[in-house]
């Protein structure tokens, strides 16, 4: 038997509606999770470590205006793009994560490059952006993260005065992914723009590393989209791991638990994906909808938006 190596990654959950998606619509999402997939994978399949890959995905996710994360982040309720990510590599518990930054193209890299600096674990605001300068992480103008759909929404949230989860309707955008490599590596990566309208300084789940972000070569690796700050209170990522290491639950009955039961009791809208050191995948989620796609060495691929 080959070693297992697999790969799953999100482009955000929420209220994603049928009635809302055109064809041409869903096939430029495909397209987008599709490339973030292929980025990811091709590095597995060469015998490179999860963590690359769950740097490329998420990278290639944020590169894709489509998704809440680097280039098509929300507007915070001052009119600025605030980015937060985190990465996890499950040897060693190593991390790295960064809120509240600006103009930095993929945060997911800032992060990465917190965590192998290894004197901290978060940076925020300017503190991590100037240490980006200093690690030569590549910077870009506001236009480059501006987007029309995110600019309107924006508007429309002002109007009503009232912090928005992405989209019109309730769609998370955050991007994430999950690898487990051929050496037994798992990691986590989590990267994105937050709540439209959100307060300037609003920090959600997904920098935060056990909330939105996890990773234990034990157990399991997870990424998380929903509403932050009910992910936050229950810790779900480190929940999930901890229901299998010290419960000796099952991946998916982990993932039930803490999703279909302990989120929902509190109004905890959204989802994850995960992968435990068996190589099995999960992707719940307790909204009507999320992008994700999942593939490995034993077989599976998929792309899905619906249930
Ligand atoms: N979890 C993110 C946050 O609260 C939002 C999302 O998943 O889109 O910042």
């Amino acid at each position: 038997m080959p070693p297992n190596f697999s790969l799953a990654i999100h482009g955000g959950a929420g209220t994603i509606l049928h009635s809302d998606m055109t064809p041409g619509l869903q096939l430029q999402y495909e397209t987008g999770l599709r490339q973030a997939l292929d980025a990811g994978y091709q590095i597995l399949e060469n015998g490179g470590s999860s963590l690359d890959a769950v740097e490329a995905s998420v990278m290639s996710l944020e590169d894709c205006p489509l998704f809440n994360a680097g280039k098509g982040a929300v507007f915070n309720n001052i009119g600025r793009h605030e980015m937060d990510a985190a990465i996890m590599f499950g040897k060693g518990s190593e991390a790295g994560a960064v809120c509240g930054v600006s103009n930095v193209k993929n945060p997911v890299r800032l992060a990465r490059a917190i965590m192998q600096h290894h004197e901290n674990v978060m940076l925020c605001g300017q503190g991590a952006e100037q240490f980006a300068k200093q690690h030569n992480i590549p910077f870009e103008d506001d236009q480059y993260f501006y987007t029309e759909e995110r600019y309107k929404q924006w508007q429309q949230a002002q109007r009503e005065d009232k912090v928005m989860l992405d989209h019109s309707g309730k769609k998370f955008g955050t991007v994430g992914a999950v690898a487990l490599d051929k050496d037994g590596n798992l990691s986590a990566a989590t990267s994105t723009g937050g709540l439209t309208n959100k307060k300037f300084g609003r920090i959600g789940d997904s920098p935060i590393i056990g909330a939105g972000t996890y990773a234990n070569n034990n157990t399991c690796a997870v990424s998380c989209t929903g509403v932050g700050e009910l992910f936050i209170r229950c810790v779900v990522a480190y929940d999930i791991c901890c229901l299998i290491e010290y419960k000796g639950l099952s991946l998916k009955e982990a993932c039930d638990i803490v999703v279909h039961d302990k989120l929902v009791k509190i109004g905890g809208e959204g989802g994850l994906i995960a992968i435990d050191k068996n190589g099995n995948i999960e992707m719940p989620f307790n909204s009507e909808g999320m992008y994700r796609a999942c593939r490995s060495n034993a077989g599976i691929n998929e792309i899905k938006i619906y249930p």
